[in-house]
């Protein structure tokens, strides 16, 4: 066989390992079309959700912000049969595109998207609890409160994720007040010094932060 040639070691590093199938390729392209915004998580981050899911044999996944259900479906995929992914999501539309595309992609029986603001689900989605991990990708404000949720809801040996640590681009800079990416400086310096966690932040997409919890 002949060895195959790639246009730069980016192309190369993806064309090996991010595989998308057709349910994957055409979620954004519809919710664009559809009105949403183009702001899923990319194939790179998609397939590394999945690998970090795989990793730790994640049966229960809970996510902050579904909306169309692109990083669902690479989540949900990773789970077993009997395993459970449930994703919150504020807006009813988004929502209702998100539960058609898991069920396109045959997860509707693993895979569940609950409508409402995040922080008012919390309280019935702690009985679910304990999760394997928690992908937090939802407004940015809030992740502290989300992080908060996640220490007293995710097993030992459980992850935490959150996408956009990079501050679309100015997590780095001193921000005003009142500037939701605060939201996402603050978990930043949290998850980097909290003794529970052991984090860094993947340069993946726009940088996932990724945190295992090591401690009570
Ligand atoms: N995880 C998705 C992208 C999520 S985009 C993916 O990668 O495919 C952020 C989503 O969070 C949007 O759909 C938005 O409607 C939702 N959202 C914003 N504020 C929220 C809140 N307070 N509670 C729940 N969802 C929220
Ligand atoms: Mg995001």
């Amino acid at each position: 066989m002949s060895q195959a040639s790639y246009p730069d070691l980016n192309t190369y590093r993806l064309s090996l390992f991010v595989q998308e199938d057709q349910v994957l390729k055409s979620v954004m392209p519809e919710a664009v079309a559809l009105g949403l915004p183009p702001i899923s998580v990319n194939p790179d981050a998609g397939q590394t959700l999945y690998l970090l899911a795989r990793m730790i044999g994640a049966r229960k996944i809970l996510e902050f912000g579904a909306l169309a259900g692109y990083s669902a479906i690479w989540l949900a995929r990773a789970l077993p049969r009997e395993g459970r992914l449930i994703s919150l999501e504020i807006d009813p539309k988004h929502a209702r595109i998100a539960r058609s595309n898991l069920a396109r992609a045959r997860l509707a029986d693993r895979a569940e998207v609950r409508t409402g603001p995040a922080l008012e689900l919390m309280a019935e989605v702690s009985e679910e609890a304990p999760f394997d991990m928690i992908f937090i990708d939802a407004d940015k404000e809030s992740y502290p409160r989300y992080l908060d949720f996640a220490m007293d809801h995710v097993r030992l040996g459980g992850l935490i994720a959150a996408d956009n640590a990079d501050g679309h681009g100015h997590a780095h800079e001193v921000l005003e007040p009142g500037d939701g990416r605060r939201g996402i400086q603050t978990y930043n310096r949290r998850v980097a010094s909290d003794r529970r966690l052991v984090s860094h932040i993947l340069p993946i997409g726009g940088w996932l932060a990724v945190s295992v919890k090591v401690e009570e």
